[in-house]
């Protein structure tokens, strides 16, 4: 069966959906799977200086969350409630 999207990732093998627009940009991969294996440093599960970063973003997201009084873990916590947990 045809698929509607033949663009596959050259790292994962999984289809390049939501950064299509960019899929040779990326050498023909995810956006994230590119980050990983070419601007970012260090532990993959950890943020590091490209601004581009997700896990730097995240951080980013909890400082001023943090900064203006919310529990950045209780926000979590709540989304997980609200996503998951039967009404
Ligand atoms: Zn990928
Ligand atoms: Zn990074």
């Amino acid at each position: 069966m045809e698929s509607t999207n033949d663009k596959l990732c050259k790292h994962c093998g999984k289809p390049v959906v939501a950064t299509l627009g960019s899929y040779d940009v990326q050498e023909q991969m995810h956006w994230l799977c590119f980050h990983l294996l070419f601007e970012h440093e260090g532990a993959p599960d950890r943020p590091c200086d490209d601004p581009s970063c997700p896990w730097w973003h995240i951080a980013a997201y909890e400082s001023k969350l943090s900064q203006i009084g919310i529990d950045p873990k209780q926000v979590i916590s709540e989304a997980i409630d609200e996503k998951w947990k039967p009404n």
